[in-house]
């Protein structure tokens, strides 16, 4: 028999009519005679007003406490989704993370996974059931409760799939599929049939929230297919694979976006000064980029990590006699595709888009496979709508090649 992991987003679970709703598409798999594992996640918002709660009462959440807290959200739908299927008659039971044998290490707030003991799933799926298991949580070496970051469910599903040696992952969604962008943003967006791990792994570290990085690393080692479909339609949805023969075609893949970034220009630092800066940035798990042209080098944070950063350089007898100042209200964009950067015609087509229209930018120096630029969150959408055109990714250029017009 095979083993197919199934797992449900917030709003595939936000209501109990949508949890009776996923109901059958579990139990089509499970009389296909499939082992199903499904992973879900907290219903709706859950996990904002929770993290909303906990800054009513606390100026500075203790991440354990987070965790311990966050970590309800997927309890409270496992037991439901087991009961409703329990309902319809089939045998099913729930497992928090710890109980799925998920092991982490003990960064709160953003645990990897460490080790998966599958004895209990195995036993369990052996016995008929079908599992119905917490995203985004697991156990620490201490056994306490541990979360995995924000979109850590889609981790947890693809890291058991893999474990488990799945025939597939089912990731389903509010959307039916991985857009060019972000489709509920981004008009002229357009859907990609299928794509390979490596690429799926560039527009989700670079901005496209569908799917998490994390995920996609783990499908990846195992080869894991991974599908990104709808919960609400049948639509085929986006393929995730390795790569084949046709894989190099196309040459632009999608264009996406981090919103909140700050630009940190700092002097007087030196090259000592730099690297402890990195390093300690590093130490403390905050993700930074770099801008440089001519005598101007900005650091790229999140906003969220301001705070943090602000702290680190005002470390005593560390970074004396630098000063800072910051601009806010920035974007990321990025231009993701294959061999990109061997292609400066691609850089010169994203100057000559943005100085065309009076865009501000600065290009990010990076070592993705991407070109980024750094520019006002105002700007963002316009420009992705405007580079898509460029790069023929607009929903209309798709529509002329699918009917057989035109082919790249
Ligand atoms: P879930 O709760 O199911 O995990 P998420 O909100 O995490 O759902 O992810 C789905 C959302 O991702 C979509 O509603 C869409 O707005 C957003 N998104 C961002 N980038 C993309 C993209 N490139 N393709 C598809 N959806 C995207
Ligand atoms: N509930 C968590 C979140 O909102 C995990 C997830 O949905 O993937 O981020
Ligand atoms: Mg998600």
């Amino acid at each position: 028999v095979s083993i197919i992991v199934q797992k449900f987003g917030g709003t595939s679970v936000s209501s109990a009519s949508n949890i009776k709703h996923i109901v059958s598409r579990v139990l089509n798999e499970k009389n296909k005679g499939n082992q199903v594992v499904v992973v879900v996640s907290a219903m709706g918002d859950t996990t904002d007003i929770l993290t909303n709660l906990a800054v009513e009462v606390s100026s500075n959440p203790e991440k354990r406490e987070m965790d311990m807290l966050l970590s309800t959200g997927e309890q409270v739908t496992i037991a439901l989704l087991t009961l409703a299927l329990q309902e319809m008659g089939a045998d099913a039971i729930s497992l928090t993370g710890g109980q799925a044998g998920i092991h982490t290490d003990s960064v709160y707030g953003n645990a990897s996974i460490t080790s998966i003991n599958p004895e209990r799933i195995t036993k369990e799926l052996n016995a008929g059931k079908i599992l119905v298991v917490a995203g985004f949580q697991g156990i620490t070496e201490k056994g306490d409760i541990s979360t995995l970051g924000r979109g850590g469910s889609d981790t947890t599903a693809a890291a058991l799939a893999a474990r488990l040696e799945a025939e597939r992952c089912d990731i389903f969604t509010d959307v039916d599929g991985v857009y060019t962008s972000d489709p509920r943003l981004i008009k002229n967006a357009s859907k990609i049939s299928s794509l390979t791990y490596d690429d799926m792994l560039d527009l989700a570290t670079r901005g496209a929230g569908v799917l998490h990085p994390r995920a996609v690393k783990h499908a990846k080692i195992f080869g894991i297919p991974l599908v990104v479909r709808s919960s609400f339609s049948k639509e085929n949805g986006t393929l995730i694979t390795v790569p084949t023969k046709h894989s190099d075609r196309e040459n632009v893949i999608g264009i996406v976006f981090q919103r909140g970034q700050i630009a940190l220009y700092i002097n007087g630092l030196t090259s000592v000064d730099r690297t402890t800066l990195l390093e300690t940035l590093g130490k403390r798990h905050i993700s930074n980029d770099l801008y440089e042209e001519e005598k101007e080098e900005a650091f790229i944070i999140y906003k969220k990590d301001y705070s943090g950063v602000q702290e680190v350089l005002s470390e005593k007898g560390k970074f004396e006699g630098i000063h800072y100042y910051k601009k806010s209200n920035l974007a990321k964009l990025s231009v993701i595709g294959r061999n990109l950067k061997t292609y400066p015609v691609n850089r010169k087509l994203v100057s000559m888009v943005l100085e065309r229209e009076g865009i501000p930018f600065n290009f990010i120096k990076d070592s993705h496979k991407s070109v980024s630029v750094l520019l006002k969150e105002e700007d963002m959408i316009r420009s992705t709508e405007l580079l898509h055109i460029e790069f023929s990714l607009d929903a209309d250029a798709v529509r002329t090649i699918k009917q057989g017009v035109a082919i790249h």
